[in-house]
């Protein structure tokens, strides 16, 4: 797909994902990285409902800034979730409010944010980590993600919200979609004691479907590294 094809692409899901009320204001942002090693990244303080296909930031392979306008603060969540999960092609950030809800929770385990509650959950979103609350902008957050070692393609931020990778931006786009509905029929359904899918049911949508989850790393044999 070429620069201005894809600098189109991320404005498309950017209103998308505005206008069905997934991430509200200026807040969110999406990053896609390009065969040159660049990065095409949306601006800061800019809405994902009205982004310029021209004004998105162009940056090369160091993250210098390029062309278009100053990318957004929350650069190195991005950066480290490509510097550790090589697959990733694109990242989308949000601030929707059912994932921002779930991890305030005080049960939510950081290692799997979500119970294996949906089949597609599992094979878009895979599972899920919790990372604690940091300022956004702060560089912190960057070593928390680099600790998960590239196991998991959506992370949560406590008090903030999701950033998941894809090897697309549609992957990337759907995958955060699926995060933001589970978050919340879990929220629909805490306490009233819900049946999630049983570990049977998990291990054969990982064999049938060659899921790649962090909690099957110790059974399968494969190295993740
Ligand atoms: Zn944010």
């Amino acid at each position: 797909m070429s620069e201005s094809r894809l600098r189109e692409e991320i404005c498309r899901y950017g209103r998308s994902l505005f206008e069905r009320g997934l991430t509200p204001g200026s807040s969110g942002n999406i990053s896609l990285r390009l065969d040159d090693g660049g990065w095409l990244v949306t601006p800061t303080n800019a809405s994902l409902g009205f982004l310029d296909p021209a004004r998105i930031s162009r940056l090369d392979s160091a993250g210098r800034l390029v062309s278009g306008d100053k990318p957004t603060k929350e650069i190195p969540l991005h950066a480290a979730l490509y510097e550790s999960r090589g697959s990733a092609r694109a990242i989308v950030h949000l601030h929707s409010t059912h994932a921002v809800a779930l991890t305030m929770l005080p049960e939510i385990d950081p290692r799997a944010a979500l119970p294996p509650m949906t089949p597609y959950y599992l094979m878009r979103a895979g599972e899920t980590a919790l990372v604690p609350y940091y300022r956004p902008g702060d560089p912190a957050v960057a070593d928390a993600i680099r600790g998960l070692a590239g196991k998991y393609s959506s992370v949560l931020l406590a008090n903030h919200g999701p950033v998941v990778a894809g090897d697309s931006l549609e992957a990337a786009v759907f995958a955060t979609e699926e995060l933001e509905e589970t978050a919340r029929l879990y929220l629909l359904l805490r306490n009233l004691n819900p049946r999630y899918l049983t570990p049977d049911q998990v291990s054969d949508l990982v064999q049938n479907f060659g899921l790649d989850l962090p909690s099957h790393h110790d059974h399968d044999g494969h190295d993740h590294g």
